[in-house]
């Protein structure tokens, strides 16, 4: 099997069957994204606990391509702290700006192809640029709650 049809299967199986996807109850730092050139749609829910990543959720629409990468990324950053989600949001934006990832990213490698079509890389980024519009969003609230929890 060729890279690329590999790839499109990860990314079709993503797309099919995508990872932590529904709403979130408890989670407390949502944003929603979109794409008006393509038409995707994306809302993004997690809950940061000890710094990490405790918690994550996507719903949306738009191509596979787009739910896919938010598929992956919520599968990828899940469990990571603040920092290191930030650290892999900048590998894949710079990823799929041409510049190979200098680190494993697993199934993620199957958006590197996507840099190839400028107009698709929006697609592959909503997601990140929602996570990180939500991490940044979290950090404050994040160390408000920690003040109202002594251990
Ligand atoms: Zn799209």
């Amino acid at each position: 099997m060729a890279l690329d049809d590999l790839y499109q299967e990860i990314i079709l199986d993503h797309y099919r069957s995508p990872r932590n996807r529904g709403a979130c109850e408890e989670c407390d730092h949502s944003v929603h994204h979109d794409n008006p050139l393509c038409g995707d749609e994306l809302d993004l829910a997690l809950q940061l606990e000890r710094g990490r990543i405790h918690r994550i959720a996507f719903s949306g629409r738009g191509c596979s391509i787009s739910q896919a990468s938010a598929s992956m990324m919520t599968e990828r950053v899940k469990g990571e702290t603040l920092e290191q989600a930030l650290s892999i949001a900048e590998v894949v934006r710079r990823m799929m700006h041409g510049e190979p990832p200098a680190v494993d990213l697993g199934d993620l490698m199957a958006l590197e192809g996507v840099s190839r079509f400028p107009v698709r890389v929006k697609c592959a980024l909503l997601p990140w640029m929602a996570l990180r519009d939500a991490l940044s969003r979290g950090t404050s609230r994040h160390e408000d709650r920690n003040t109202e929890e002594p251990r």
